[in-house]
């Protein structure tokens, strides 16, 4: 697919209303335009049919909420997001970033995939389905945030205080990603995360590094601080840390084991030979669903500029991630990390909490999973690849499980791919993404009419 000449009218109207929306620099980390972009997307889902409002707690930014009463007794909740990441660098867009525009068959603009995109598509669909008939045969919620780029800090409080507004029989995340070849993939979950931030303070105020001699070093600390936190085989060494953690099940080995195998493009991309522990194939894929993580992310100590200065830093930072997998809590590893340290001789080091989110999944066995595994292999017409639990960590999950307990999933029918750019310069989606998520979710919606929940 080359232009827009070949798209049918809901992608047509997909496109037109992704134009509107990324028209809008609604970037949530420099508190850009958010209600007025709030205002749009509460228009468009108005326009749409939608009973809206705004929901706004502890001074966020507002959040859409819309409600479509259909003659159905299944309730489906969507979640989006309408925030986008800041375009720096912006001299790398070889267009503006908020100008959508359409060349080689894709449209260009700062959230196109992430995530405008998905909502376009779906009021798209709403609206086809909508067109052709007075009743969608099913009760629809949708909410539409302006913070997840941020990490979501309001979403928590706004599920608590408004979850009667967000309860449903099932629910679509963010969606997920096509594949190179335009099949399908369903997430069913995401890892959870504990981010933090060590601290040592070992002098008032830098000294001349001649004073090393004398005076205690706040980066050796730290680096043997974090050194004691694994082993000498790379196993995460905090007492208890993987206690919680429970092994995949036979059918999501069996998903992981059915997914092809990527190991070539993951060579390529990171310049590596090979991976930790010699993994290939399933293995390196179950490794990355279902280990849990201790990453540095960042450290910082001293002087990192040109040339050199002799100095003994008074203070030394580290910033680290843990991706926590099923039945970790976030807020017991972050105890256990405590722990940890202080038996180690490390009561100095101090540990602040910057993210905490729970894992959250969805079982493959669920009869919501299935039923919209079967609707992708219908559209596709074979079945899609199931992704047990992504990577990443989607703090609003945890939010709306503990809250709403509303079962949810990545569905097919947000129009990107892995060579989107989301987040980075020239973020883009093909059309013909675009044709294939409206043609799913058309036939979600359409499955899900008159269906028992
Ligand atoms: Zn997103």
């Amino acid at each position: 697919m080359t232009g827009s000449d070949d798209l049918g009218t809901a992608e047509l109207e997909a496109v037109e209303l992704l134009r509107q929306l990324c028209s809008y620099p609604s970037v949530s980390a420099e508190g850009r335009s958010l209600a007025e972009t709030a205002d749009a997307v509460e228009r468009l889902l108005g326009e749409t049919g939608f009973t809206t409002r705004q929901l706004v707690v502890d001074g966020g930014p507002p959040a859409v909420h819309g409600e479509l009463a259909g003659d159905g007794p299944f309730t489906l909740l969507l979640y989006n997001h309408y925030d986008v990441q800041p375009v720096d660098p912006v001299d790398e867009w070889l267009t503006p970033p908020f100008e959508p525009t359409l060349r080689d068959g894709a449209l260009y603009a700062r959230g196109a995939a992430d995530n405008k995109g998905e909502i376009a598509v779906r009021l798209a669909v709403l609206r086809a389905l909508l067109a052709g008939r007075d009743d969608l045969g099913l009760n629809v919620r949708w909410i539409i945030e302006g913070e997840e780029e941020v990490g979501s800090p309001h979403f928590d409080a706004l599920a608590r205080q408004h979850a009667e507004l967000l309860r449903a029989d099932a629910c679509l995340w963010e969606g997920s990603l096509f594949r190179g070849d335009g099949s399908a993939g369903v997430a069913l979950g995401y890892k959870g995360a504990l981010y933090v931030q060590l601290d040592v303070e070992a002098l008032a105020t830098d000294a001349h590094s001649a004073a090393a001699a004398v005076l205690p070093s706040a980066a050796w600390r730290l680096v043997r601080a974090l050194a004691s936190l694994r082993d000498d085989a790379g196993a995460v060494a905090i007492g208890g840390f993987a206690d919680a953690v429970r092994a995949p099940t036979e059918v999501e080995r069996q998903a992981l084991a059915d997914q092809p195998d990527s190991d070539d493009e993951l060579e390529a991309t990171f310049g590596v030979d090979g991976f930790l522990d010699g993994l290939t194939g399933a293995a390196l894929r179950e490794r990355s669903s279902f280990a849990p993580t201790a990453n540095i992310a960042g450290l910082t100590s001293g002087y990192g500029g040109v040339g050199m200065k002799t100095v003994l830093p008074a203070r030394a930072s580290a910033k680290l991630d843990f991706r926590l997998v099923p039945d970790q809590h976030p807020d017991d590893i972050a105890r256990k990390l405590r722990v940890h340290l202080d038996e180690h001789g490390f009561e100095d080091v101090s540990v602040s909490v910057l993210l905490s989110a729970e894992p959250v999944r969805t079982p493959l066995d669920h009869p919501f999973a299935a039923r919209v595994a079967a609707v992708a292999e219908r559209v596709w017409g074979e079945p899609p690849s199931i992704t047990p639990l992504g990577g990443g960590t989607l703090p609003l999950l945890a939010s709306l499980r503990r809250h709403v307990g509303v079962p949810g999933l990545s569905p097919p029918d947000n129009p990107v791919y892995i060579g989107c750019r989301a987040h980075a310069p020239n973020e883009h989606v093909r059309l013909g993404d675009v044709a294939r998520a409206v043609r799913f979710a058309t036939a979600l919606f359409e499955d899900l009419a008159g269906a028992a929940p």
